[in-house]
């Protein structure tokens, strides 16, 4: 195991236990997560050596590397992913309206994203670790797909999109600052990640399976992502919900605690984060939009 000697996101170096939650995918074995004193990010301390991690990823149901629909949360979960592209593309075109249309989506999965951005007339580019994921995209895209952000030697991009990628990756800084370098000026960079603070999380405490360690290294919220990339010069212009993330969250944290996923309840769970969010803002999933802020 690795012990932080200090925050992934500011380098202080004193944090405060929060909770201790188990892999419930994988291996079965408890993390804690702590949180900074400093920048306020929740983050798995101590985590598994970076060599060992791809073996917490070796499992038939982390769907978001498989084509099979098998189960019924499978299914749910490609149903809503069929209406998720769309919103996503509607995403980005709504905020880069500008005519370059070259597109960066780093942890690509198996390609969907960049298939149906293909399809739409952007120029696509995909970056993803996992080798078996990787090889499943570039057969759908026809593109080459990078395994690493360091491959990408020379090339800016107009728009970069990260959905649920970011608290999967080991070295946050490096990362945020990898994505500066490769967004052009005035471009569009996206960021998708789970929000601690959304009511379904309070609710479901350890078992909110969006915690998902220790494949999640860290757990933002809207404040302390928004220190993280501001100190990367990147300003914040817009925060987006995604609503469905909410339901399915529900299902998966019922099963975990419960070991059933309470269909009712989850609906009623799911529903109730979204309608409190409007309120407060703090959606199950939020979408961060950031440009590079203007240099004086
Ligand atoms: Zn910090």
């Amino acid at each position: 195991m690795l012990s932080l000697k200090q925050c992934p996101a500011c380098q202080h170096e004193t944090w405060q236990p929060v909770l201790t939650a188990r892999d419930h995918l994988v291996s079965g074995e408890n993390f804690a997560i702590v949180k900074c004193e400093n920048c306020g990010l929740l983050f798995t301390n101590p985590r598994p050596q970076d060599d060992d991690l791809p073996g917490y990823y070796e499992s038939d149901e982390y769907i978001s590397h498989s084509n099979q629909a098998q189960t019924f949360t499978d299914r749910l979960y490609k149903l809503a992913r069929y209406f998720t592209l769309r919103q996503k593309r509607r995403i980005i075109e709504k905020y880069h309206p500008d005519s370059g249309k070259t597109l960066l989506d780093v942890g690509c999965g198996t390609g969907h994203f960049l298939q149906h951005c293909q399809n739409n007339g952007w120029q696509i580019n995909g970056m993803e670790p996992h080798k078996q994921a990787r090889q499943k995209a570039e057969a759908l895209t026809g593109t080459t797909i990078y395994a690493s952000l360091s491959d990408i030697a020379t090339q800016t991009f107009n728009v970069i999109t990260l959905w649920h990628v970011l608290e999967h990756v080991t070295d946050l800084r490096g990362t945020v600052q990898q994505l500066h370098e490769l967004l052009q000026p005035n471009g569009l960079l996206v960021v998708a990640v789970p929000n601690h603070q959304a009511y379904e999380a309070t609710k479901f405490g350890s078992h909110w399976a969006a915690w998902d360690v220790p494949r999640h290294l860290y757990h933002f919220d809207r404040q302390s992502i928004g220190k993280l990339f501001a100190t990367h010069k990147m300003e914040l212009i817009a925060t987006l919900p995604m609503w469905l993330d909410s339901y399915y969250i529900s299902l998966l944290s019922n099963q975990y605690a419960t070991g059933s996923k309470k269909l009712i309840n989850s609906f009623i769970t799911g529903s109730l984060s979204n309608i409190y969010a409007i309120k407060n803002g703090n959606f199950s999933s939020l979408v961060y939009l950031f440009r590079q802020a203007a240099t004086p």
